[in-house]
């Protein structure tokens, strides 16, 4: 075949797995939503044929031979070309699902599903006993897929490359220590100040259906497309782009405290931004789809954090906010509101840690699956070390082990190298939003008027547009002129918690 027609053939087929995958999304988030509990079954042996369907059309031999058709012709001479992308991202894709063998991929679905069964039961029961077994299984299996995978090369890097292409967990770690060497005092800082928001202040009556309506109006507000997206209440909240047109986000209430779901909605608002901020031309293709993890999470946490938890945003918000939720808020002023959403407290759980001591949950995470991937930790040993780590980076002792290794269901459900990109988010975050600030002269300034026209332009034009086009670590220096660095979040974040507590 000739090598153009053996693209154009590519083209085809990566669009209709995208359209395979599409149907599994959408069926995943119909069961996070609305599924009536007796369907769930029957859901399973649907999502199972759509996975079935898929594997088999990323792994047709076909598939091999028309890249080979196409690697090394003139369709790839430009490297920065939508093409060349295409091409090197489905080798990539091609290269991991093949080398895996099919009984080891059915294994590992099977294990994960009841781990995550058993892990539910063993936090309920908050026994790290019960679900030690499972957790055995789990690592056992992920390493003999990092070890198909790597081929002799570095076995936590393979999984890594999962979640974020082309990262390397030896570069993270240098990076991570040097974090962790600036945040730990950062936060003893802030929990020896006698100043700083009370844990209480804001907590009221905030019926839910208001809750709904401000936060569809600022989502609306910062530029999310409801003609384009909608937004659901779940469990967990989550972002899920079904296609072009449509993005999904979720949301769950407290009736008594409206900064969970208020944050919660402006974190997956700034994952669907960047969903439908992708290029519909290139829909179903490398081009089309969100460049890594991290990159994601990078756009959630600067909606939600660098901009929804600044002073500026509330001074354009707060005023709507206190029309809507008269009781709670009408006496409070913006300085003591600020405040109180970027009040900061060495807390046991991760997902509901302040922005501060977040990366810390995180690098524990990261330093923990490391050392039992790589066998320096044994599966019996996690909760001491986990103990541990929280002593000495956060000042805390979890008092069982439902608050302790127990809380997150990410091992179970075999994800190990996912943890990192949480923090690379934040990082990718701190380093966008201070070249953004640079590029369009004040970003504060604009938000006091409620204008977040600018900032969404820059962020579509610098990291949406170009979907896989980078690796995301090219991408970032391109957008940002450096590379990967830790030192634009803790600037800003001893900018910001210096003024509210006074250190
Ligand atoms: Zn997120």
């Amino acid at each position: 075949m000739e090598s153009r027609a053996a693209y154009g053939e590519l083209v085809r087929r990566s669009r209709e797995r995208a359209l395979l995958a599409s149907c599994s999304s959408l069926l995943g988030w119909d069961e996070q939503t609305y599924l009536p509990r007796g369907g769930s079954s029957f859901r399973g042996d649907q999502m199972a044929l759509l996975a079935g369907l898929h594997h088999e059309r990323a792994t047709d031999p076909v598939v091999g031979e028309l890249l080979a058709e196409v690697e090394g012709s003139d369709i790839v001479a430009d490297p920065d070309s939508p093409e060349a992308a295409n091409v090197r991202e489905w080798r990539r894709g091609f290269d991991r699902v093949t080398r895996l063998p099919r009984s080891l991929v059915e294994e590992l679905a099977r294990t994960t599903s009841i781990a995550q069964q058993e892990w539910v039961e063993a936090r309920k029961a908050s026994d790290f006993g019960k679900f030690r077994p499972w957790l055995e299984a789990v690592f056992g299996l992920k390493r003999q897929e990092a070890a198909c995978l790597s081929r002799g090369g570095d076995v936590y890097d393979a999984l890594l490359d999962e979640y974020e292409p082309g990262a390397r967990g030896a570069d993270l770690k240098t990076l991570f220590e040097d974090l962790r060497a600036d945040l730990v005092p950062l936060v003893a800082a802030i929990a020896g100040s006698d100043q700083g928001p009370k844990a209480s202040s804001l907590v009221g009556d905030y019926p839910v259906d208001r809750q709904q309506v401000f936060g569809e109006m600022v989502a609306a507000a910062v530029g999310f497309d409801f003609e384009k997206g909608r937004l659901d209440t779940t469990a967990h909240p989550f972002c899920t782009g079904i296609g072009p047109g449509d993005t999904r986000i979720t949301t769950r209430f407290d009736p008594r405290d409206f900064s969970g779901a208020f944050f919660g909605v402006l974190h997956e608002v700034g994952h669907g931004l960047y969903e439908q901020g992708l290029d519909p031309a290139h829909h179903g293709t490398p081009m089309g789809e969100a460049v890594s993890l991290g990159v994601h999470e990078s756009q959630s946490r600067l909606w939600e954090n660098a901009v929804g938890r600044s002073r500026s945003f509330w001074e354009h918000w707060l005023p709507v906010a206190r029309r809507v939720f008269r009781e709670p808020l009408h006496a409070v002023g913006l300085d003591d509101f600020h405040a109180a959403i970027n009040r900061v407290e060495p807390t046991l759980i991760r997902v509901e840690a302040d922005e501060v001591t977040y990366n810390l949950h995180i690098l524990i995470r990261f330093e923990l699956e490391q050392a039992l991937i790589g066998g320096a930790l044994a599966v019996e040993d996690v909760p001491e070390a986990w103990t541990a780590k929280y002593r000495e980076y956060l000042g805390i002792t979890p008092p069982d082990d439902a608050r302790g290794c127990l809380q997150d269901i990410h091992w179970a459900a075999g994800l190990i190298g996912y943890f990192p990109t949480y923090t690379l988010g934040n990082l990718y975050a701190a380093q966008l939003y201070d070249k953004a600030d640079a590029d369009l002269g004040g970003l504060e300034r604009s938000f006091t008027r409620g204008d977040f026209a600018g900032l969404l332009a820059w962020l579509r034009e610098k990291i949406h547009r170009d979907g896989q086009r980078y690796r995301a670590a090219d991408l970032v220096r391109r957008a940002t002129g450096t590379g990967l660095d830790h030192r634009p979040l803790i600037r800003s974040l001893r900018c910001k918690y210096g003024r509210i507590y006074g250190i």
